[in-house]
Parts: C-alpha cells; sequence; structure tokens
C-alpha cells in the first residue's frame, strides 16, 4: 500500500425502502424531460409502473431487454429511443437491462438513470458488452455508466430465492477480486471488506426469508459496495475463468460465479495471503486459507447447485477452460498455472470443497 491510484466514478445514489417513488424528481435533477423505460418482458409491470410514476414525462416502455445484449437489441432501442425522442432512459432490471441502457448511451449519449433490481452491480460500473454472432465483446467507456442509481430494496422481494442467492455471489466475487486486484487500494479495499462482510450476513436470511425487509436491504447493500468495486479495480483469475465458463460453455453467469469462486478464491491463500485474510476476517475466520471453505459452506447454507457440472459444464471442461484462460491470462497475484488451475475446476465441476 506504499502508493496507489483512486478513481473515484461520479455517480449519484438514491438508497432506501421506497424510493423509487422518487424518479421523476431524479430525473429532473438531471434534467431530462423525456424517458424511455427499459427492462425485460419478465419485469414489463415494473416497467409500467416506472412510467406510470413518470406521466407525461414517460416515452414508453422498451419491455426487450435480453441476457448479454445482443447488438440488433441495442439497434432496435436506440432506434425507439429516437423515434420516441427520448432524452433519456431509465433501465429498471438487472446486468441485462442495465446493459441495453448502456448500449444506448455508448451511441446516442442519453444519460441512464439506472434501478437495478438484481445483486449484479453493472449499475455502477464504466463496463459495456454487447453481443453479435455469439461473441460478446466488453469495453469501458465513461458515458455508459449510469448518472443516478436508485436502490429500492422493495424491488427485490420478488427476485426468486435461487437467483437472489447466486446474484449475491455474484456480487461476493467482485468483492473477492478487488481486495488482491493490481490496482487495489485502501478506499476499494474498505468497499470490499464491508461488502463481503453484508452479503455474508444478509444472503442466508433472505434464503430463509426472502421478505425479510433488514436481510433484502442489506443484500442490496452489500452489492451496491461490490458493484463499485468492479468498476473500480481490475479483476483476476475468477473474472478470466467466468468469462470463459460464459463465452464457450454458455453457462449461465451468476451460478457459474457462486459455484466458482471458492475455488479461484483458494487458488490465491498464499500469494494474496494478507488481502484474503480481510476477506476470512469478513466471513467470520482469520486465515486466507479459510476463505474458500468458509465460502464453499456458504454456497451450501444458501442452497446453490454444489458442482459446475449441475449446471451444464462438460467432462472436458475444465482442460478446455485452463488452456484457454493460460494463453491469455489476466493480472492475478498467483500466475496461472494450468495444471492447478485444471485441478481447481475439476473440484468445482463435481461440486467438491476447495484443496
Ligand atoms: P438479468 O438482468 O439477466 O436478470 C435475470 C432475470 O431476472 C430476468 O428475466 C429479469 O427480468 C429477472 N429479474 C431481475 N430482477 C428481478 C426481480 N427483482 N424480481 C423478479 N425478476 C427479476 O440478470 P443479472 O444477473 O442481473 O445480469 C446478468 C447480465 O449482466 C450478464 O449479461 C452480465 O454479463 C451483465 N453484467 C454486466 C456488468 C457490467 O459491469 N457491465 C456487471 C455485472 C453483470
Amino acid at each position: 500500500m506504499d502508493s496507489f491510484v483512486y478513481q473515484g466514478q461520479p455517480s449519484r445514489v438514491v438508497f432506501g425502502w421506497g424510493r423509487l417513488d422518487g424518479v421523476a424528481e431524479e430525473l429532473d435533477r438531471l434534467g431530462v424531460r423525456r424517458a424511455l423505460v427499459l427492462t425485460t418482458p419478465e419485469q414489463q409491470a415494473l416497467g409500467e409502473r416506472v412510467a406510470a410514476l413518470l406521466g407525461e414525462r414517460s416515452a414508453g416502455v422498451y419491455a426487450k431487454a435480453k441476457m448479454h445484449v445482443p447488438v440488433e437489441v441495442a439497434e432496435a432501442a436506440r432506434a425507439e429511443a429516437a423515434r420516441q425522442g427520448a432524452d433519456g432512459c431509465i433501465a429498471v432490471g438487472g446486468g441485462s437491462t442495465i446493459g441495453l441502457g448502456k448500449a444506448i448511451a455508448l451511441e446516442a449519449g442519453l444519460p441512464i438513470l439506472a434501478v437495478p433490481t438484481t445483486y449484479a452491480g453493472s449499475e455502477m460500473t464504466p463496463i459495456y458488452g454487447l453481443t453479435e454472432q455469439r461473441l460478446k465483446t466488453t469495453g469501458r467507456d465513461p458515458r455508459v455508466l449510469p448518472r443516478t442509481v436508485i436502490y429500492d430494496p422493495q424491488l427485490t422481494l420478488s427476485l426468486p430465492v435461487a437467483i437472489s442467492a447466486c446474484s449475491g455471489m455474484n456480487a461476493m466475487a467482485h468483492a473477492v477480486e478487488a481486495l488482491y486486484a493490481q490496482d487495489a487500494n485502501p478506499i476499494i479495499s474498505l468497499m470490499a471488506e464491508e461488502s463481503i462482510r453484508a452479503l455474508a450476513q444478509a444472503l442466508p436470511a433472505v434464503v430463509a426469508d426472502p421478505e425479510h425487509r433488514e436481510a433484502r436491504r442489506d443484500a442490496l447493500y452489500g452489492a451496491w459496495l461490490a458493484g463499485i468495486c468492479l468498476g473500480s479495480v481490475g479483476m483476476a483469475i475468477h473474472h478470466k475463468l467466468c468469462h470463459t465458463l460464459g463465452g464457450t460453455f454458455n453457462l449461465p453467469h451468476a451460478p457459474a460465479h457462486a459455484i466458482l469462486l471458492p475455488h479461484s478464491a483458494h487458488y490465491n491463500r498464499e500469494a494474496a495471503a494478507e488481502p484474503l485474510s480481510r476477506a476470512a476476517r469478513a466471513l467470520g475466520g482469520s486465515r486466507a486459507d479459510e476463505v474458500g471453505p468458509l465460502l464453499h459452506r456458504l454456497n451450501q447454507r444458501l442452497g446453490i447447485p454444489q458442482g459446475l457440472a449441475d449446471i451444464g459444464f462438460p467432462a472436458e471442461g475444465p482442460a478446455e477452460t485452463a488452456r484457454i484462460a493460460c494463453d491469455k491470462p489476466y493480472y492475478n497475484p498467483r500466475p496461472f498455472e494450468r495444471e492447478a488451475i485444471e485441478a481447481l475446476l475439476d473440484r468445482a465441476l463435481q461440486g467438491q470443497a476447495p484443496a
């Protein structure tokens, strides 16, 4: 920690139960006159509710957001925003919906107000992704960072338990990797540790009672902090492996993150002993080598599928993923070692505890 760079991300955050009701005022603050409301077909009703709160300032509801932002969907949404004379967008939903808002902001420069309803964290990052012919490209651009974010825990009550658990552990992965990032810094590490603590305490309570107000509040708070981590510092081996699991093997994003995290954290237990001891502390332990097993047990408590095999990872997946990862590695505190990575993926495939 002798020297570091900390770059804050300029966004306004409004947090609290029922804060969605103030969405029109927040739009005023942004100077937006007519906003197109973006969401998925599954969340159309919520989109309509937001449009009703906006009254005449709604430019309509565009409920066609799709996972991984296919370019055709992005182009159609941009055309709709232009046709409706929108000068801003409100993205209400998870990472897929916010990703669609980012695709519009990237080309058309319209400001985004995001209302996240999962724990994925995209609303806090200047990272966008677009998929063309099954190939996902990602990039960073300050224009895609939502200007205002309303975190209303009430909107997460409807998030099914299984998705809540995996999405929460997806957030946990951002915080864990932020602790040993190449560009880690003291502010982000504080947020990461607090995020891990909040998520580890709140998620079991959410799973036990999905309508538990305080647990929903604390899970969203932890997810917000994790999103800041993801947007502020680089990620490492865990995210590299997850990109391959999603991109090459088409595994679902959040469950893949959740199942793999104990193993990837364990891989770094010696090379990142000090940062991971902070994660251990936040999880109720004290040593870096406890993090993997503690995360594995947390997954079990949350009822998350045990092995990558349960979500469609094939038997030949570990060797192929290790090869792809080692061809183009990310920064990681421990070098990418093909055999060790294949071994950790094998354990994750079979749902074994990290070793
Ligand atoms: P998602 O947005 O795809 O949502 C999954 C499903 O859950 C959708 O049908 C959605 O409508 C529904 N849903 C969301 N919130 C709900 C709620 N409260 N109640 C009921 N249903 C709800 O899932 P996600 O995990 O949030 O996002 C995943 C996508 O986000 C991936 O494409 C990932 O790459 C991307 N992502 C991007 C970033 C970034 O910084 N750019 C960060 C994290 C994730």
